[in-house]
């Protein structure tokens, strides 16, 4: 049965264009003459023309392992295709005549131009993609089916690429779901198989990484290995995509790669509320769809589960070598690769991450945990202000550290004060064993490693404040970096970092370019960088006029 999102907003989904709006596609494409049951587009085809209907009508069937649904006919003025359409991806319906008529077929790349330069089809266009994909992703009907089971950290991976990536499939749990004998029967698979996809036609692959699923599933679209693109960006978090979708935007032929899914910590966050213009809050996974959406609008290319592993910085053009051995080159390299917090290796993290699990301490946690019991895990100067900052509103602040106290990792006078402060307690030789909760954070425990005691409490507010570590490793010896790692750009720059062996130009390195020419460096990978989605999204895109500039030069 259809859901629920085709019911309450079929006319968004499903408009029908003016006679107007018709006409100014029918100068792009060409008209079909089409025969009841003749089949115009299967699931998985490719690059497929963006279909309109002037006559006759057309059925979308949604395939499923228990088999089609029909999703919706469309009649005069209506037009097919979805996300896919856009980016020349496989679909994921079959489109079947019902009534004879004729339709109007624009090929992608037509299609792309027209979204570029018409508004208000544009705006159309674009509503009703986007509202079909997410009715696919909500409908519990696919091509695509993931079994695995919950208590598997390689499941939730995969759960968790497809999900953020807004691929549809259908999720079966071993442990609960009664479909699952007889789909391991159908196919020949056992339990020690999970996690299984089932894709396209019914082939099997057991256990399978993100980058062979994103293969198999044909999610990225063909990348030439020859072309030479002006700029390739590395990293689609927000950074990486405002780079994107300025760049794009204003001409340049971009190439995003990114290593999971678009979005980086931002896709993770439940709700982003301090981004300009969303006063009630957004998701980072809907801000981020949003801005994959636009990015793809203005034609850049982007790559998921491709993962950057080297920089080759000493040939011009600069290339990147991917994970899977292939290289993609550029004329310049932004680099937007973000950093990772610190991982604790703790039950229910990534659960709680965002519900009672914090990495940062603003007015906005703190705001959460006021007049309640809040731990602090870290010993370094981000962890002391945290305590300090808390413990004017929350009842009680405490600060573990694995080691012997605080001298070695925090500055003194933030030690003085959290020795001053009776509302701070700090527990050392300590570690945090488990986190419990239902929808949120409720009920942590700790031991002490000195007397091996455990301690539960109903404490639902843990901030892990134990540092960044920047994605730079794939940079090795071309780019200078700090002390921990993060990249150096424009006025941090020191002398030593621009001998001439490594920067040739007569010019200084401008704002956000590292010590590569035409390689810039935007976002929390960034040394001095504000750790902020709004702030990585400026820096994202503010350095695409120095891209302009760098190319001019060329
Ligand atoms: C849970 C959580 C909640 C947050 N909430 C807020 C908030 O409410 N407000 C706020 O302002 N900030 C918030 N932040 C901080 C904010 O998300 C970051 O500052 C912001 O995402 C940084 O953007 P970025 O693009 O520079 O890097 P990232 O978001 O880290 O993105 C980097 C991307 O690069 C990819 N990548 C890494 N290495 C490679 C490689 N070798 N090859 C290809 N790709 C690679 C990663 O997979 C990632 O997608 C939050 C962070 C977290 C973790």
């Amino acid at each position: 049965m259809v859901n629920e999102l085709y019911q309450k907003r079929r006319e968004q989904m499903f408009p029908r264009l003016t006679a107007a709006q018709l006409a100014r596609l029918e100068a792009h494409g060409k008209r079909l003459a089409t025969q009841p049951g003749q089949v115009l587009v299967e699931p998985g085809d490719r690059h497929r023309d963006f279909l309109v209907v002037l006559s006759g009508s057309l059925e979308i069937m949604l395939p499923g392992l228990a088999g089609p649904e029909l999703l919706h006919v469309l009649t005069a003025g209506e037009f097919a295709g979805e996300m896919s359409t856009l980016r020349g991806l496989a679909g994921f319906t079959r489109i079947r005549v019902r009534a004879a008529g004729e339709v109007l077929a624009l090929d992608d790349a037509t299609l792309r131009a027209l979204v570029q330069t018409d508004a208000e089809l544009s705006e159309i266009l674009l509503r009703a993609f986007i509202l079909r994909r997410v009715g696919l992703m909500n409908s519990g009907q696919s091509e695509v089916t993931l079994i695995g089971s919950r208590h598997s950290a390689a499941t939730l991976t995969l759960r968790e690429f497809l999900t953020r990536n807004a691929f549809p499939y259908v999720n079966l749990d071993v442990d609960d779901d009664p479909a699952v004998q007889e789909l391991f029967d159908r196919f020949h698979i056992g339990v020690d198989d999970i996690p299984v996809v089932i894709g396209r036609g019914g082939q099997v692959y057991k256990n399978p990484d993100i980058h062979s699923v994103a293969a198999l599933l044909e999610m990225n679209p063909e990348v030439d290995a020859a072309q030479v693109h002006d700029v390739v960006v590395v990293g689609a978090g927000p950074a990486g995509l405002a780079a994107a979708v300025y760049a794009a935007s204003e001409g340049l032929d971009v190439l995003v790669v990114e290593a999971v899914a678009y979005g980086g910590q931002a896709g993770t966050s439940s709700k982003i509320e301090n981004y300009l213009g969303f006063p009630t809050g957004i998701s980072g996974q809907a801000l981020a769809g949003r801005a994959f959406v636009q990015a793809q609008k203005f034609g850049a290319s982007l790559n998921v589960a491709s993962h950057a592993v080297r920089l080759l910085c000493d040939q011009r053009p600069y290339a990147v070598e991917l994970s899977d051995g292939r290289m993609v080159k550029a004329r310049s390299i932004v680099i937007a690769t973000g950093a990772q917090y610190r991982r604790l290796d703790i039950d229910n993290l990534q659960r709680f991450t965002g519900a009672g699990i914090y990495h940062a301490a603003t007015h906005l946690e703190a705001r959460l945990c006021q007049g309640e019991e809040a731990v602090i895990v870290g010993g370094g100067n981000s962890a002391g202000q945290a305590a300090v900052f808390l413990a004017n509103g929350c009842r009680h602040v405490h600060i573990m550290v694995r080691a012997a106290g605080l001298a070695e990792s925090m500055s003194r006078y933030l030690i003085r004060r959290i020795e001053e402060s009776p509302g701070i307690t700090l527990h050392t030789h300590t570690q945090l064993t488990a986190l419990d909760g239902s929808d949120r954070l409720q009920r942590i425990s700790w031991r002490s490693s000195s007397t091996g005691e455990e301690q539960a409490r109903d404490i639902g507010h843990v901030f892990l404040m134990t540092g960044a570590v920047p994605n730079t490793g794939w940079l090795a010896g071309c780019v200078a970096l700090d002390e921990k790692g993060f990249v150096r750009t424009g006025p941090d720059l020191r002398g030593e970092d621009l001998v001439p062996a490594r920067w040739s130009p007569a010019r200084a390195p401008h704002l956000l370019e590292t010590s590569m020419p035409g390689v810039f460096a935007v976002g929390d990978v960034r040394a001095g960088s504000v750790k902020r989605v709004a702030s990585a999204v400026g820096e994202g895109s503010v350095c695409v006029q120095f891209v302009h500039r760098v190319l001019a030069q060329l």
